[in-house]
């Protein structure tokens, strides 16, 4: 049996002023919990300069997933409320990235809520399209939050590091990961785990290394199935699951971000899980099904 036979659809709505496809936040409850997706905005991404070859020649796969030369890719946020705590799960991009970012606080509020409410941030990793939102002008957005990072992620992005270990293109995030996270750390607000660390007794934290070296997505269990949140787990839903050995320029270790994709996608599969994805079209739920010798992704509304 399905697990979102349970899914309880509570709301939806967009105050996006950047409409493309479906935008703004989506509100659902499973299990007695209530799950929020806010949708941050969108940004263009080029296949040929993002994805990396995989197993099976590029071009093809393109084709038969009706890819173009430029993916519109959405940017997904998720709240959790439980009881009285109110979760999020990544941030957004704030002012950080493209000009069609940064709409999460404002997609929050839509949905009814304050960020004054929200006790707790998980972040799955600290590239900028996940942090962003944290924090504007120097000042912390969540000004009752504690954020919780990856140990591995806090000694890799704001220690010593290696910036010429990883790609151009989020070589900035070193120093960004450091502006964002100042006024928090400032403040005691600033929390280091591994992985298995619980919050309230039912979320999880499992790691997914290879994206970044510290990447690593949460599971929600409920008492009527899960939803695990898998950050950056894939970018191109239809091509990285039809071939999970495709990697993107974004990826800190390519090898290890496959096996990781690999292992999670089976798994994901066979226990049916419903599956929140920062970079899935909004409101970026699904499951992994078995297609082909791949799997694919069926939205879940
Ligand atoms: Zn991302």
């Amino acid at each position: 049996m399905c697990s979102d036979d349970h899914a309880v659809f509570l709301s939806s709505g967009s105050r996006s002023r950047r409409a493309i496809g479906q935008t703004g936040f989506h509100r659902f409850q499973l299990g007695g919990t209530t799950i929020t997706a806010l949708c941050d905005g969108h940004f263009a991404l080029s296949v040929q300069e993002v994805l990396r070859d995989g197993e099976m020649p590029m071009q093809p796969l393109l084709e038969r997933a009706c890819v173009g030369a430029v993916v519109s890719s959405h940017v997904n946020a998720f709240l959790i409320e439980l009881g009285a705590h109110r979760m999020l799960i990544d941030a957004g991009a704030g002012d950080l990235q493209d000009a069609t970012l940064g709409d999460m606080s404002a997609q929050l509020v839509a949905a009814g809520l304050r960020p004054e409410q929200v006790d707790t941030v998980l972040v799955t990793h600290l590239h900028p399209d996940h942090i962003g939102g944290l924090t504007r002008n120097g000042v912390a957005v969540f000004p009752h939050a504690v954020i919780h990072v990856p140990r591995e992620e806090d000694a890799f992005w704001l220690g010593a590091g290696n910036p010429e270990t990883v790609d151009a293109s989020v070589r900035a995030t070193f120093e960004h990961a450091r502006q964002i996270l100042a006024p928090y750390r400032a403040e005691g607000r600033y929390r280091l785990f591994d992985s298995g660390a619980v919050w309230n007794g039912c979320v999880t934290a499992e790691s997914l290394s290879g994206h970044t070296r510290g990447h690593t997505g949460y599971r929600l269990h409920t008492k009527e199935g899960d939803v695990v949140f898998c950050g950056d787990l894939f970018h191109v839903a239809s091509v990285q699951l039809a071939d999970p050995d495709v990697t993107v320029c974004y990826d800190s270790e390519p090898a290890k971000a496959r096996t990781t994709r690999a292992a999670f996608l089976a798994d994901a599969c066979r226990r049916s899980d419903i599956v929140a994805a920062a970079h899935a079209p909004f409101p970026g739920l699904g499951r992994i099904v078995a297609a082909d010798n791949g799997y694919a992704w069926h939205p879940v509304a």
